[in-house]
């Protein structure tokens, strides 16, 4: 897949893992495995010594005594339990599902814990996806194009690439962002590539980053782009703005 504007994402391999969660990485029989496979698609080959960046993660799913795992279901399964404390366990799950499976999670949980509000998600959009009022249509995927073209009309100073990153990664929270910024100077110093402080400061203050990781990872992947040491620097920043408050 294209990754990031200038990168392309190879994957996936799907073993079984039985080691130490902390220590889940790929192989270098899984790299030179991919590298191989997609040797034999396309014209220029690639090595392990081109790979930049690899990730990994181990997928909890339910036995089904399914012969493989590509065929077990990603079905979800919640375990609930309030002899003491309520404690809900969840197994499985999908990308797809996340929000019914949210919802279900939530049913159970806020009765047993005083809340009796009831569900209201179903028809609501996730934050900043409201770019055509307050409920989840399709123009929103269908029509992106068009809402992101009033978003750099609305913020002619915004360099085009910019403007595209944070529309596709914060969609209408780019409003947040920008707020009352009128040219890149408003934007603070760039703490490292591609990171001014207001993103960082946004990312701290509305999506809870508490850390380098947290912004150049979990967050976004600006990470690739940042360069040797970008998160002992960002790091550095968020210890002084941290004590600074
Ligand atoms: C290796 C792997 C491969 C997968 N492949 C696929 C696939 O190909 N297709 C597919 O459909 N699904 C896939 N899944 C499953 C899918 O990723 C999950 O079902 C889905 O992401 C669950 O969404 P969620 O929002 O419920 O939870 P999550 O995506 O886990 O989100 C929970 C969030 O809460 C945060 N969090 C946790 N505790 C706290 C706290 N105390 N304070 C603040 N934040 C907290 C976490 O950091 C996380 O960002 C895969 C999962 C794994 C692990």
């Amino acid at each position: 897949m294209p990754y990031e504007q200038e990168y392309t994402l190879i994957g996936t391999t799907d073993l079984d893992y039985a080691g130490d969660l902390d220590e889940v990485a790929i192989s270098e029989a899984e790299v030179a495995y991919l590298c191989q496979l997609s040797n034999r698609y396309f014209r220029r080959a690639i090595a392990p010594s081109d790979v930049v960046w690899s990730y990994s993660g181990v997928r909890p799913l339910v036995e089904d005594e399914a012969a493989t795992a590509q065929a077990t279901t990603r079905d979800f399964i919640l375990d609930t339990d309030n002899a003491g404390s309520p404690l809900l366990t969840v197994f499985g799950g999908k990308i797809t599902t996340f929000r019914k499976l949210a919802e279900e999670a939530v049913d159970w949980l806020g009765p047993v814990l005083g809340n009796r509000t009831g569900g209201w998600t179903a028809g609501a959009c996730l934050p900043g996806g409201d770019l055509f009022g307050g409920r989840p249509t399709n123009r929103s995927v269908l029509e992106f194009g068009q809402w992101l073209e009033g978003v750099k009309r609305s913020y002619p100073w915004l360099p085009a690439a910019l403007a595209e990153r944070y529309a596709r990664a914060y969609g209408t929270r780019i409003h947040l962002l920008l707020a009352w910024r009128q040219g890149i100077p408003d934007m603070g110093k760039q703490i490292v590539p591609g990171l001014y402080e207001a993103e960082a400061y946004y990312l701290m203050e509305q999506e809870w980053a508490v850390c380098a990781e947290d912004i150049l990872w979990r967050r976004s992947k600006l990470g690739l782009h940042a360069g040797g040491g970008a998160e002992e620097v960002l790091d550095d920043w968020i210890d002084q703005r941290m004590r600074r408050a």
